[in-house]
């Protein structure tokens, strides 16, 4: 039988073994390795933080993929041998035929001196319950909020939980005590989306009372005068510092040879195929030149990690049938919670091959209530 190995149990993962097992059931072995044994539903933990969830409901077990004919081994990648077509994993050797690799963004917030003392982040569930801890505390102040590194995974969500605390504290009927700004390396919010949304999202920070400083790139932290440095000379102080932390890959894929533009493995943005015909790699591990440019890379997203990993299946599938692959087209859409129960929505194809390009809907209820559907057709469909 053929062996297809999955590396990462998260949103191109898990998407991926479900998708595989549907097209080939009974052809493949799928074996999927996580050094977790839940699979995590980011997009929920800004909600996590407004206490609108309990961590227990956004993760479920890896093992439910059982159903699904997917073996789960939980275990640390430790290396990619694409030349000898195997894995190591907790010691041991998994060999195979076909390789996915989707194994994320890792968090380095060591990379910036002073950050793990200083600041807090949404970006993992721990974090995410601290964040909410550290708001239900606080009583007044500065809060700072900011990207300290490129590139970083949802374009959208500093943003969002920048006006998301804004609603926060409006509730608490506590605003005018608190001050909310905003800092970013980039030129403008959002900058793959274009500058008419760049300048949409930067108006609604402005209507709700965030500034925003935009070239921003976090140097260090002195955490003992509640200071961030940035590269130059800025500085901005701060009471509550709600920082995104730099973003890296882990060691295995690091030295796999897969690596090669930094710690990201460059893909074929049609295909998801890496340098090797038999290793494919999609969501935020890969590095995807776009052809119009406008940005470095395309940002690391959900959404394009799911139609990645679609495309990467498709193309494993052909192979094993003998049939034609398919190509993936760009498009991703994403939401920007807004609090009042409403939220903005982009989408478009994000390779600008295709028109209309991109749009930004306002914010309004249905975004909401499709974010919640999403929600439930990811931890509820999918891990049923
Ligand atoms: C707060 C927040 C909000 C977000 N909101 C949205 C949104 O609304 N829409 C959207 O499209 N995207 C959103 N995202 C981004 C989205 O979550 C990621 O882009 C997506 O999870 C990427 O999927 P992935 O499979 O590439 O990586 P991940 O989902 O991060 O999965 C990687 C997996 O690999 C495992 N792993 C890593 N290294 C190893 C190793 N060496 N050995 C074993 N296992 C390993 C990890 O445990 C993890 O399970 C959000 C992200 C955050 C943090």
């Amino acid at each position: 039988m053929t062996e297809v190995v999955i590396l990462g149990g998260g949103v191109g993962g898990a998407f991926a073994a479900a998708e595989l097992s549907k097209r080939l059931r009974g052809k493949v072995q799928i074996t999927l390795v996580d050094r977790e044994g839940k699979h995590y539903f980011p997009p929920s933990y800004p909600w996590l933080v407004m206490g609108w969830r309990r961590p227990e409901q956004v993760w479920r077990p890896l093992t439910r993929l059982k159903a699904r004919n997917v073996r789960h081994r939980q275990g640390e990648v430790a290396s990619i041998e694409p030349d000898e077509r195997r894995v190591i994993v907790d010691g041991s050797e998994l060999r195979y035929d076909y390789l996915l690799v989707s194994l994320g963004a890792q968090l380095e917030p060591s990379a910036i001196a002073g950050f793990e003392e200083a600041a807090l982040h949404p970006y993992d569930l721990e974090g995410a319950v601290n964040l909410g801890d550290a708001l239900s505390r606080f009583d007044g102040g500065k809060v700072l909020v900011g990207i300290s590194r490129l590139p970083f995974k949802c374009p959208a969500a500093p943003y969002e939980m920048a006006l998301l605390m804004d609603y926060y504290f409006r509730r608490k009927g506590m605003r005018d005590s608190v001050d909310i700004e905003f800092f970013t390396p980039e030129p403008s919010p959002l900058p793959a989306a274009g500058k008419d949304i760049g300048g949409k999202a930067a108006a609604m920070m402005e209507e709700r009372g965030i500034p925003l400083h935009t070239k921003r790139e976090m140097d260090h932290i002195d955490s003992e005068s509640r200071l961030v440095h940035f590269r130059g000379d800025a500085q901005m102080d701060y009471d509550l510092l709600v920082a995104i932390p730099p973003h890296t890959t882990c060691d295995a894929v690091r030295n796999s040879g897969l690596a090669k533009d930094g710690p990201w493995i460059p893909v074929d943005r049609y295909t998801m195929q890496s340098s090797y015909d038999d290793v494919y790699a999609v969501g935020d591990v890969t590095i995807i030149k776009t052809p119009s440019g406008n940005v470095p890379a395309l940002p690391k997203a959900g959404v394009f990690a799911e139609g990645q990993a679609k495309t990467a299946c498709q193309n494993i599938a052909s192979e094993v049938l003998g049939r034609t692959g398919g190509r993936w087209d760009g498009y991703g859409m994403c939401f920007l919670e807004t609090g009042y129960g409403r939220a903005g929505m982009v989408r478009g194809n994000f390779f600008g091959e295709a028109q209309p390009a991109i749009a930004m809907r306002k914010p309004g209820r249905l975004w909401h209530w499709a974010k919640l559907f999403v929600e439930w057709r990811w931890l509820d469909r999918l891990f049923r």
